[in-house]
């Protein structure tokens, strides 16, 4: 079959990464093709992006579209409710000790693949197939990809923004590695009595985080760590009982709490893939990387993905090729992996039994609450593109 068309970028999946990329890639002049099936979203989930993620987003101009949506995140309190002996003490950072307004905005994910989407259909570069990607074929010039209805498109780069299950990082032949927490992730959203005054506010408990991130008004959206059976049966149970437990978790922080969508149960799983670039395809977000909903950090690093594409893109300025995708996996490589390992250890450190364990990271708390140059460390590295090193 002769193909449709020729692109220099085509961009599997439409999730907020995919979007994204092809914003990324329209803005360095390249025609681009995105591959996106109609989108579905669960009703309610959130994302935090943090100051780099936001920075992208009004580059693209999508900011003025999502800020009546958007909730902003002042400060963040960690609070350690593990119940143990050796117990870490409160601590809460501000964005203003680090000179910023805000560490970011909580975004409602409907909301922001449908402002990055729209920005998308208005650009003369890009051209969107309303379809899936079914076939891949690597050429010695170019790949082809072949649609679920037939169409077959070629493109001197492929992007697999297909999520988890990504059929590109399949055909690239790049091998994942997926592991399981025993703990699951309730996710749902409560509308709460008191003001949050936009601090997200993260309980340590010895079963994993349980955490509350601000939506506007008095709202907020909440992730639950738990074991498995725990998180079920809390999906069962009737609301006004979730929400007492709720409440008794958070302390009743922030007063009596409602439920305002359903409640949904994730096993805790990760995942990497073993490289982020093969041949001429580059893989980005949950292709790439899974992360367990603890830190903020899946979509955040996907974004910084994007940020790295729009690199390589403007590095490269004649033909696409091989050489763009190993200087994107070259990019790539300290910061996911470095995350990778930190929120594994973060969630590990919890779980774990371990005295010494327990006494580094109420160490690490305390020294954190009380020496404000090293709390300002943490959350320059925190928000930082990749570790800057001490
Ligand atoms: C409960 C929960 C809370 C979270 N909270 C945060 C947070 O606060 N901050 C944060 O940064 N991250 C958070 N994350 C992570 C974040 O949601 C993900 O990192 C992000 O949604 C991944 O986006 P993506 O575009 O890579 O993948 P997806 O959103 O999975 O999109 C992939 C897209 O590809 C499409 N697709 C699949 N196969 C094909 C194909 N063959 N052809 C074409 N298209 C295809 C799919 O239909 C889908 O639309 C959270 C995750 C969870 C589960």
């Amino acid at each position: 079959m002769k193909p449709r068309d020729d692109f220099e970028i085509c961009i599997v999946g439409g999730g907020a990464t995919g979007w994204a990329a092809a914003l990324a890639a329209a803005e360095a002049g390249r025609t681009t093709a995105i591959i996106a099936p109609p989108a579905t979203f669960p009703i309610g989930r959130t994302a935090a992006l943090f100051a780099g993620s936001i920075e992208l987003l009004e580059q693209f101009g999508a900011m003025p579209d999502l800020v009546s949506a958007a909730a902003p995140l002042q400060a963040m309190r960690l609070i350690d409710d593990t119940g143990r002996l050796i117990r870490a003490p409160e601590v809460t950072f501000y964005a203003g000790e680090i000179g910023l307004n805000v560490f970011g905005y909580n975004i409602p994910n409907r909301r922001l693949v449908e402002a990055l989407s729209e920005r998308a259909r208005n650009s003369r570069y890009i051209t969107i197939f309303e379809d899936t990607a079914s076939e891949l074929s690597f050429q010695p010039d170019c790949v082809h990809i072949t649609t679920g209805r037939g169409t077959l498109l070629k493109s001197d780069l492929v992007v697999g923004a297909d999520g988890a299950r990504s059929l590109v990082r399949d055909k690239t032949g790049i091998a994942v590695r997926r592991w399981r927490y025993a703990q699951s992730a309730l996710v749902t959203t409560l509308s709460v009595t008191q003001p949050h005054h936009s601090v997200s506010t993260e309980f340590h408990t010895d079963r994993g985080p349980f955490t509350l991130v601000p939506m506007q008004g008095n709202n907020v959206s909440l992730v639950w760590v738990e074991r498995p059976r725990e998180a079920s049966l809390l999906c069962e149970i009737p609301e006004e009982e979730f929400a007492r437990r709720a409440e008794r978790s958070a302390h009743s922080l922030l007063g009596a709490m409602q439920v305002t969508s359903p409640r949904v149960s994730y096993p805790l799983s990760a995942g990497l893939a073993d490289r982020f670039a093969s041949g001429r395809a580059l893989l980005i977000g949950e292709a790439a990387h899974i992360f367990p909903p603890i830190g903020a950090q899946g979509l955040n690093l996907g974004l910084r993905d994007v940020e790295a594409l729009k690199t390589v893109l403007s590095l490269n300025r004649n033909r696409l090729d091989e050489g763009t995708a190993t200087e994107f996996h070259r990019l790539r490589q300290i910061d996911v992996r470095s995350r990778t390992l930190a929120v594994d250890l973060l969630n590990r450190s919890l779980l774990t039994g371990l005295l010494p364990v327990q006494a580094l990271r109420a160490i690490a708390l305390s020294a954190a609450g009380g020496f404000a140059p090293f709390r300002r460390f943490l959350m320059q590295q925190g928000l930082a593109k990749t570790f800057q090193g001490l």
